[in-house]
């Protein structure tokens, strides 16, 4: 019995591996999907600057036509003052042409700031594309890595699956059906007992029933929590 026990615990030993390796197998994916939303982010922000800037400038050049178009009525309406037949269209012109040049004085002021704000857009699109480029190729990296630990994990497991194998054909049927059972139940299927306590559920055992357990002359469970209860030396 004392062999089926150590085979026992180390079936237990590998299984606590094996889901240890699980939950990090599943955290991958989360991983992953970060790093690609990490890309698409700055991405996003790249296309976004593009758009303001191609924006910017086509404001500007609308603004340049404009001031264009203000110039050349100016300058037609000053060649008809030269011919005015009435005050009255004189007067009216001559109004005109005073709005006018006001409005390309204003206009003109407009089109400097314009352009000092149009300027700052490529160094911080630059800037920006820069800060994707890094990021692609940090992420690149970190997914590559996750993609190695998945495989790395997968052949862990792969591996202590043999391992388990060649345990459990050391113990017999009803010892590993029994093991299965409460695990399946409990999470751990042995608890092991320290002092007079199972350490499963930190019931106080009984110090007749701690010494049968010492005996190893069969399997013994917990009444409280149906573990299987291994003396703590005995793995040692
Ligand atoms: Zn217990």
């Amino acid at each position: 019995m004392q062999e089926a026990l150590k085979k026992l615990c180390e079936l237990q030993e590998i299984d606590s591996e094996v889901s240890e390796f699980k939950r990090k197998l599943t955290e991958i994916p989360e991983k992953k999907r970060i790093s690609e939303e990490k890309i698409k982010k700055i991405d996003g922000e790249v296309q976004e600057l593009k758009e303001i800037l191609k924006n910017k400038e086509l404001q500007r050049d609308a603004h340049e036509r404009d001031i264009q178009q203000t110039r050349m009525n100016l300058s037609k309406h000053k060649t008809q003052l030269l011919s005015a037949k009435t005050n009255k269209e004189y007067s009216t012109l001559l109004k005109e042409i005073e709005w006018e040049e006001k409005s390309v004085e204003r206009a003109e002021e407009e089109t400097i700031m314009n352009i000092m704000e149009v300027e700052k857009f490529p160094k911080e699109l630059e800037e920006k594309k820069k800060e994707l480029e890094d990021t692609i190729k940090r992420e690149t990296k970190e997914m590559k890595n996750l993609a190695k630990q998945k495989n790395d994990l997968e052949k862990e497991i792969k591996k202590k699956r043999l391992e388990r194998e060649n345990i459990a054909s050391h113990v017999s049927f009803s010892q590993l059906m029994t093991y299965e059972r409460i695990r399946k139940g409990r999470g751990k299927a042995i608890a092991f007992v320290e002092g007079n306590m199972c350490t499963g559920c930190h019931t106080i055992l009984p110090p007749q029933f701690i010494s049968q357990i010492r005996g190893k002359n069969k399997i013994y469970t917990c009444e409280e929590c149906g573990r299987i209860l291994v003396w703590h030396e005995d793995v040692k």
